[in-house]
């Protein structure tokens, strides 16, 4: 590993000046906020992060879980997953967040990862990864070996002819479906992007993933008040039983009065470049009665755009049957 600066910045002010200093907040940033580190110092072990500053944020005030004067949830940068998953109001009016988060990684790491670093986690592309090998969204302009190579795991929506590649958070599918915004503070003041605006798609630019720029340090996550009685569910299928990323996933949120969906919120993992909202589901089963025949009509609606690769056609099935478990399982 490259040698680097180490620095605790004494509060969030000084820490957004410091990172102000970087070239970019994407990839090749040379200054990086360090939360838990699963990511960022696994990527620099690879030499896919040589950040000259790491800025550890781990002490500043960032870390409380609280609801909010409407009656929503403010989920500060630095809260563990662990903590998020099994915060008490988290379990009992957002288990969709919950179940999403604990389907991820292992216990160890769940205790280490933040609110903020997992949004910020990267893809698992084994080329991504790999610095023998070009690539787009490591350094741009390269190429993607991954179209004509190792595709199976990757994208089937959302995806470029720049890149392929799955964004593979859990908490992130939870999040998109649960109208997060996400809260940014900048050297220029701070601003609130709605969750589904915050990822961005691979376009021509694969190396630019989110909307941050230099000095941007996430503050908090917020959640709307909870939708009372709503069913929730994440459903989550993947190679092994744990310890794994998906390959398809579903997060569901579904009100249901008298057999009939009155409020759908669906968003879908392990087959998008980013967490995967659907309003194409969302309105399929918006009005409609809560039977099978609507919860695969909303299924073939998410998936009626799907591009696969020549490795993870199946993705498209699978996804289709994890979507359609999901709303039977909420439902019953
Ligand atoms: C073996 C393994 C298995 C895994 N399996 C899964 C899985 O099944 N599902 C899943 O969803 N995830 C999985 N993960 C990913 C894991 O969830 C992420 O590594 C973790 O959430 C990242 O959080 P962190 O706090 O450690 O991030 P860090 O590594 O500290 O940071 C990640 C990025 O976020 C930036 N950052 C951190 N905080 C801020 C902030 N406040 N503002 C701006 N930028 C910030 C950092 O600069 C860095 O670029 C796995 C990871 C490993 C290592
Ligand atoms: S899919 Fe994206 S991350 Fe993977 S090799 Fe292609 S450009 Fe790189």
């Amino acid at each position: 590993m490259h040698t680097f600066e180490f620095i605790r910045p004494p509060d969030p002010a000084a820490a957004i000046a410091a990172a102000a200093k970087a070239k970019t907040a994407q990839q090749g940033a040379d200054v990086r906020f360090m939360g838990g580190g699963t990511t960022l110092i696994d990527l620099m072990k690879l030499n896919v992060e040589t950040p000259n500053r790491v800025l550890d944020i781990n002490r500043l005030p960032l870390d409380k879980i609280e609801t909010t004067a409407d009656g929503g949830l403010k989920i500060g940068a630095t809260a563990r997953n662990s903590d998020l998953a099994y915060h008490a109001t988290v379990q009992r009016d957002y288990s969709v967040l919950s179940q999403a988060i604990l389907q991820g990684a292992s216990a160890q790491i769940r205790n280490m990862a933040t609110v903020a670093g997992n949004l910020l986690q990267r893809t698992r592309c084994v080329y991504f990864r790999d610095t023998a090998m070009p690539c787009n969204k490591r350094e741009p302009g390269t190429g993607c070996p991954a179209i004509t190579g190792h595709n199976r795991t990757l994208a089937i929506l959302g995806a470029s002819e720049q890149c392929v590649a799955t964004n593979p958070s859990d908490m992130c599918v939870a999040l998109a479906a649960l109208d997060a915004v996400v809260h940014i503070q900048s050297p220029k003041g701070s601003r609130a992007v709605a969750f589904g605006d915050f990822h961005l798609l691979p376009g021509s630019t694969p190396q630019r993933e989110t909307v941050l720029e230099s000095g941007d340090l996430i503050t908090h996550v917020t959640l709307p008040p909870p939708i009372r009685g709503s069913k929730q569910l994440y459903l989550k299928l993947r190679d092994r039983a744990s310890y794994e990323f998906a390959l398809a996933s579903a997060a569901v949120v579904l009100t249901i009065s008298s057999g009939n969906i009155t409020r759908a919120r669906i968003a879908l993992g392990g087959v998008g470049t980013k967490p995967w909202r659907s309003p194409e589901a969302e309105a399929a089963l918006t009005g409609k009665p809560a039977t099978g025949a609507t919860f695969r009509q909303a299924a073939d609606a998410a998936l009626q755009a799907a591009k696969p690769q020549s490795e993870n056609r199946f993705k498209i099935e699978l996804a289709k049957r994890c979507l359609t478990h999901a709303l039977r399982t909420a439902a019953a």
